[in-house]
Formats: C-alpha cells, sequence, structure tokens
C-alpha cells in the first residue's frame, strides 16, 4: 500500500524550529503574510536549546535567564501564538526550484508536497562524528557527541557513562561539563589538539573547579574496548603515547552546518563555512530559497541565531512585497590569508540588508583586517582575534565595491596571544 499523499500551498515554508526557523516565521506573520508553515523533523520544536538543560537562554528574546528547554518552549509558544503553523515530526527531504517552490516532505503520517513562495533553510549545526575527525580503534558503546549526551541526559533521563574523556574546549565543551555532573559523570581528562583552549583562557576556570584536568597539544589516537569504551590512547605534546582507562569519549564542538538539503538541490556551497552561500538579503543562489542561523556559519549562540532569523523573515517579507533589489549580479567576498570564512558571501547593490559582515580567523592573530579589491586596499580596520571568536565588519563599508573583495589579516598570527578579542 502506498503512502497517504498530501498537497498543499504556503506563502512561506520554513524548515527548521530552531531559534532562527522560529523567529524568522514569527516575524513573518508579524509583518502580515498569511500563511506560514515551519516543518521539523523531530517531534518536538525548539531546535538544539530544547535538549541544553542549562543556562543561560533568552535573556535578548524574553529578557530573562531561561535553561534551554523552557527558552524552546517559549519560542515555540510564540510563533504558534503569532499564527505560525508547526508540523512536527516531518522532514524535507528535497526542494524542486526548476519552475515552482516544490518542497517534498516526509513524515509517519505519509508524503507532503507544499508549493511554496518563499523557502527558508534554518537547519542550524551538528557537532563532528568520529567518523569525520578519523579516530581509529575498536568500535563499542559509549563514543558520542555532546548533543547525543544532552538528550540522553536531559530528554530521557540516561547516562551513557561515568568517567568519559572529553576531546575539545569550545563553549559546547565546558558545557558538557556540566551535563557530567548532572549524570554523576566525573571526566577523567579534557583534551585540546591545540596548545591552547579554543575558548577564552578565562573560562577555563570551570575544568579545574570539577577537578577535570585539562591536557593542551594532544591527540586522540586509539579507542580501545569491546562492547563497551575502557580505554583510550593519546598522542602527548613530547611525541610519547599513554593509555588511559575511561568508559566513554565525549566528541564535542567542531560544528558543521547541517547543510545536506541545500547541498543535495544543488545550492552553491561555501568552502569556508560548509553552509550554503547568500547575499546581504540571505537569498541563497536560488533567490526564492532563503537561509537563516547556525546553517550559514558554525557557529554562533542561540540568541545570535533567533536574531538573525528575525532579520531573515523581514527580508523574505520585502521580497515577496517586491521591495528587494535583484538578486542578479553580485560582487563575491573571499576569505584571503588568516580568514576561515565571510558571510555573506555575495553582495548585490541596492540595499544595506544584513548590517555585518561575519567572519572568523583561522588562527590567533593581533593585527588588521584588510580588504582588497583588483589588488587594492579599500578598507582596513584594528583586528585581534581567535578562531572560534565572531569577527564583524559593517556590510556597508563593501557595499559600493565595483569589483570582487577579498578579506585577510596582516599582523601577528600566532598561538601565544592569549589574551583579548575585538569585534571590529
Ligand atoms: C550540541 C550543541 C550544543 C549547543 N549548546 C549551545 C548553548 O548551550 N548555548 C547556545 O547559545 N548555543 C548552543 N549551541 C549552538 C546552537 O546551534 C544555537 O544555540 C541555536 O540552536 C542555533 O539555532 P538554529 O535555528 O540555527 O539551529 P537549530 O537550533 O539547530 O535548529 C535547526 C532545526 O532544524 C531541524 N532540521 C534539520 N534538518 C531538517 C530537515 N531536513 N527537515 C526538517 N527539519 C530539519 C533540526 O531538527 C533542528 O530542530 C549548541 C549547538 C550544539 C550542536
Amino acid at each position: 500500500m502506498s503512502a497517504p499523499f498530501e498537497v498543499r500551498s504556503a506563502d512561506v515554508l520554513v524548515i527548521g524550529a530552531g531559534p532562527a526557523g522560529l523567529s524568522a516565521a514569527t516575524r513573518l506573520r508579524k509583518l502580515g503574510i498569511a500563511n506560514v508553515l515551519v516543518v521539523e523533523r523531530e517531534p518536538i520544536g525548539g531546535g538544539i536549546p530544547r535538549h541544553c538543560g542549562h543556562p543561560p537562554f533568552g535573556m535578548r528574546e524574553f529578557g530573562r535567564i531561561m535553561t534551554g528547554p523552557a527558552y524552546a518552549r517559549r519560542l515555540v509558544d510564540r510563533a504558534v501564538k503569532s499564527g505560525v503553523e508547526l508540523l512536527l515530526g516531518c522532514t524535507v527531504v528535497s526542494i524542486d526550484y526548476a519552475d515552482d517552490l516544490v518542497v517534498t516532505c516526509a513524515s509517519n503520517r505519509g508524503l507532503l508536497t507544499v508549493v511554496a513562495k518563499r523557502a527558508i533553510i534554518a537547519t542550524g549545526v551538528r557537532e563532528r562524528p568520529r567518523s569525520a575527525r578519523l579516530v581509529s580503534g575498536d568500535r563499542p558503546i559509549g563514543v558520542i557527541n555532546t548533543g547525543a549526551l544532552q538528550e540522553y541526559a536531559y530528554l530521557h533521563k540516561l547516562a551513557p557513562f561515568r568517567r568519559p574523556l572529553i576531546v575539545g574546549t569550545e563553549l559546547v565543551s565546558l558545557s558538557s561539563l556540566l551535563t557530567c555532573r548532572k549524570i554523576g559523570a566525573q571526566p577523567v581528562a579534557m583534551i585540546e589538539n591545540r596548545n591552547e583552549p579554543s575558548v577564552r583562557p578565562t573560562s577555563m576556570w570551570l575544568p579545574r573547579l570539577l577537578g577535570v584536568p585539562v591536557r593542551y597539544g594532544t591527540h586522540l589516537v586509539d579507542i580501545k574496548g569491546r562492547p563497551r569504551v575502557e580505554g583510550v590512547t593519546l598522542l602527548c605534546p613530547d611525541g610519547r603515547q599513554e593509555d588511559i582507562a575511561c568508559d566513554g569519549v565525549l566528541f564535542t564542538g567542531s560544528f558543521k552546518p547541517e547543510a545536506s538539503l541545500a547541498r543535495s538541490i544543488g545550492l552553491d556551497i561555501d568552502p569556508g563555512t560548509g553552509g550554503p552561500v547568500i547575499d546581504q538579503f540571505a537569498r541563497t543562489t536560488e533567490p526564492r530559497i532563503f537561509a537563516a542561523g547556525n546553517i550559514l556559519h558554525p557557529v554562533e549562540t542561540a540568541g545570535w541565531s533567533w536574531r538573525e532569523g528575525r532579520r531573515v523573515g523581514s527580508f523574505v517579507a520585502d521580497d515577496l512585497n517586491g521591495r528587494l533589489p535583484a538578486a542578479g549580479h553580485a560582487i563575491r567576498l573571499t576569505p584571503g590569508a588568516g580568514i576561515r570564512y565571510v558571510v555573506p558571501q555575495r553582495i548585490v547593490s541596492g540595499g544595506e540588508g544584513l548590517s555585518n559582515l561575519q567572519m572568523r580567523a583561522s588562527d590567533i592573530v593581533s593585527g588588521s583586517l584588510i580588504a582588497q579589491a583588483a589588488g587594492k586596499e579599500i578598507c582596513r580596520l584594528p583586528l585581534t582575534s581567535a578562531p572560534e571568536r565572531r569577527i564583524l565588519a559593517p556590510v556597508a563599508i563593501f557595499q559600493n565595491a565595483k569589483s570582487d573583495i577579498t578579506i585577510s589579516v596582516e599582523g601577528k598570527t600566532t598561538t601565544d596571544i592569549r589574551s583579548r578579542s575585538t569585534c571590529v
């Protein structure tokens, strides 16, 4: 028997009910767009915060500090109250845009086809799993990412391990320490490939307080155990290999946009971010399909993604009302030496759109951010930053450029500068 099949129409279809998708949808309704449908593959809306059982979420959005699940519920409530229709447990599997925008969704209720005037992809990021990090060894139970740990701990009240090794020192790695504490687990160590933490060094008081040793310049080379993790082999900074006992391995951070849908439908993908290429109005290379949130930039906070989603909702409403400049000719922004990515990657003439370019440096840097067009310097800004810190520069600076722009870093790029981070 074939699955039930339904066809519907929407003014805007939003893919993903995280902070970015929900804020874009709510904004669209507030701006008078009638038929706004959000499709979410999980059975609960709210995106990643729904399983981040810790604060602080919601200051910017609701003026108070909340846990992730409370914040996720508030976002969903606000969207639904504004008239957004939310379809849960429903995954978008393809978008055909040869003619009309035709979005195919699958759920255990059957197939749904939505013919939409516009779509917004807001599918977020995920952490790189073990397979993508090329860590060899056995394939035992107990090797997971932070997202899975949070789901075990906060959604299912389960403890997948008691003495894990934590790989990574990003913000999410620190939050995983709190999740471990919640389930009564005491990590045996936290390791970092680089010689310094990914977060500001001052944030590393947390592992100290919790009695978790942090080892820099250390690589995980082998995982042992069957059927559960029994230990790991580490490569130490002096070249020695050391075996340590543990019953789990937690891979944290090293985020990648959840861009398989964007990729599979043929949108241009930026090799720097791993997400779709957009212009300053968040239009992808198919201008009826927009993108918002962490699919664009690994990785920003929930509050940042929420605010960006709201802006993108306004751009889509403007587009439906014929108020966006044409998407055709654009200058390209490309990362040069010392810059990992630049978003947006294209700028069309005729409007500001997103206020800032967002960038990340490849290394710790102290010097200048330089923009060049046709071999000439058009802008230079002071810069002190590090790989996981946001760098901003006003889009307006680049709006009147006549040719493609390369943005690079000049100055001291070193792993020894550990202190400040400045948004320019
Ligand atoms: C493990 C982890 C922990 C984090 N912890 C924090 C934290 O403590 N604080 C913080 O500020 N930020 C945290 N972040 C960053 C997080 O990405 C942002 O907080 C925020 O959730 C980004 O919002 P978003 O809407 O872009 O994406 P998300 O919140 O990821 O929402 C995307 C949604 O799209 C859905 N989706 C994906 N593909 C499809 C599809 N094909 N069809 C239908 N639905 C789909 C997903 O199920 C998801 O619900 C964390 C990220 C991760 C991965």
